[in-house]
């Protein structure tokens, strides 16, 4: 087979800037697929289609189910509303959760950075933080204006913005209570979520500031973490051997 990936995408204009740009991008593409056109035919294919099928027809979906936004309505052609079957009513709540958990991630890791500065840090956080080892029920061990702001506002905004069920928002509260108990618990337990990045934050106070540690990613906020034993120890395990097990501390390093 002739390596057509690897082929130039625009034989015409090969000189152009734009060519330059999109040349590079499709370059990069074709390298993280390890340059097999075999791969990138069917795993990049079923990628890319699955992406565009889902990522547009949730849009449509939730513009069905939550009615909004409402000028949308207007450009509907029936008059009749499909009837749900409850399976479509149960991925829909799920599409919702997914969305609670991408809001909470931002708004939790902004505000939660902002009580970090300095300049106000000792008023309001620094009371979370008198457990450097924390334990589950001092997940909400802190100042009124840091819980209200911190751990409430980022936990009702999805459900708010959304306008969702109760029953979806009382999915959503279980979920989010019972993952920030594990992470200040102390304890990495088989088939949890991993506390370690959050606990990481307790000892080390600088870095791991948001839940799923996307926009620690993106802002540099989690370089040193990165390099720690927590990091390795960071995610689900399936056995009942201790994950610091897996990953034994070393003698001479407390990292
Ligand atoms: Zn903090
Ligand atoms: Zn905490």
């Amino acid at each position: 087979m002739s390596d057509d990936i690897s082929q130039p995408i625009d034989m015409l204009s090969t000189t152009t800037g734009a060519h330059y740009y999109w040349q590079s991008h499709w370059d990069r593409l074709v390298d993280l697929f390890g340059r097999n056109e075999f791969c990138m035919g069917f795993g990049g294919t079923f990628i890319l289609t699955f992406t565009v099928y889902w990522t547009v027809g949730i849009v449509y979906t939730i513009v069905d189910v939550t009615g909004k936004p409402s000028f949308m309505l207007k450009y509907k052609i029936q008059e009749l509303t499909p009837a749900y079957p409850i399976s479509a009513k149960l991925l829909m709540a799920i599409i919702e959760l997914a969305f609670f958990v991408i809001v909470e991630e931002i708004a939790f890791y902004y505000s939660h950075r902002l009580l970090h500065n300095p300049k106000i840090y000792k008023y309001i956080h620094k009371r979370h933080h008198e457990w450097q080892t924390p334990i589950a029920i001092t997940a909400i061990y802190c100042h009124p204006i840091e819980h209200i702001f911190s751990n409430l506002l980022p936990l009702f905004l999805g459900p708010f913005i959304l306008g969702s069920h109760l029953s979806t928002s009382w999915a959503w509260y279980t979920l989010a209570i019972m993952n920030t108990l594990t992470d200040h618990s102390g304890y990495h337990l088989p088939l949890l979520t991993s506390p370690e990045a959050h606990d990481y934050h307790h000892l080390k106070f600088n870095e791991n500031y948001g839940v799923l540690g996307i926009l620690d990613r993106l802002h540099g906020t989690d370089t040193n973490f990165r390099k720690s034993k927590a990091f390795q120890r960071h995610r689900v395990f399936y056995s009942l051997r201790p994950i610091k097990d897996l990953y034994p501390d070393e003698t001479n390093k407390s990292d």
